[in-house]
């Protein structure tokens, strides 16, 4: 009986409207009145999971849909996308799911805690993961013999809480973390003592209110707000 309507004369909108309002699909969610074909080619449709999206004869199903009797429905809440050329409809979902990381990215972060053997990093950032950065990523250490290509005696001449980090992942499995390269490590520091931005003196920090010298790591971009 569902078919026989689908091959009504094109007109008949408001009938395949009812009909697809009619049908329940999983978890309960009512499905929406379909959107007229103009629609899902030049407006931005929002779909919540189980809202139709195309017909079989229209597109073919993409990304973030599933086909039932011949009608594509979302599998998402998201925006429909159509690829005309290839006639395929997909949902692009608008839940942001943060970036997984990989090994050999660059991250940025924040020293939140520095132990004997190892500095801990408030991660903030994977660089080039666009506007998705500043989103939670978790933490991640620096052992004290990834600091850098010398032996580090003292780790708490290399880091300091509240230091934002440049750092290279090289295990993601319990998140360890490398500022061997020249361009990796501190990006920024603050005084321990009266917390004004240490500014780079020769290869060293200076604070430019007490006049305090402290060391670090030094990112070769240190102070250059460049991450
Ligand atoms: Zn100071």
């Amino acid at each position: 009986m569902e078919e026989e309507i689908t091959e009504v004369a094109e007109e008949a909108v408001p009938e395949k409207a009812e009909a697809g309002e009619e049908k329940k699909v999983s978890e309960g969610t009512k499905v929406s009145a379909r959107p007229e074909e103009s629609q899902i080619q030049d407006e931005e449709i929002f779909v919540l999971p189980g809202d139709f999206v195309g017909t079989t004869e229209e597109f073919a199903p993409g990304p973030g849909t599933y086909l039932s009797s011949g009608e594509i429905y979302s599998t998402a809440t998201g925006k429909v996308s159509v690829d005309r050329k290839a006639r395929v409809v997909s949902v692009v979902p608008t839940t942001s799911v943060p970036p997984v990381i990989k090994e050999g990215d660059i991250v940025v972060g924040a020293i939140v805690n520095v132990r004997e053997s190892m500095a801990l990093v408030e991660l903030a950032a994977i660089k080039g993961a666009g506007e998705r950065e500043m989103q939670k990523y978790g933490a991640a250490a620096i052992h004290v013999s990834n600091v850098k290509n010398a032996y580090v005696k003292d780790i708490s001449r290399e880091f300091a809480l509240f230091d934002i980090v440049k750092a290279r992942v090289i295990n993601t499995q319990n998140m360890r973390l490398t500022t061997s390269d020249d361009s990796l490590g501190v990006m920024k520091a603050v005084c321990s003592n009266c917390k004004a931005v240490l500014v780079k003196e020769n290869n060293n920090l200076k604070c430019p209110s007490c006049g305090r010298k402290e060391t670090r790591k030094m990112s070769s971009d240190y102070g250059t707000g460049i991450v």
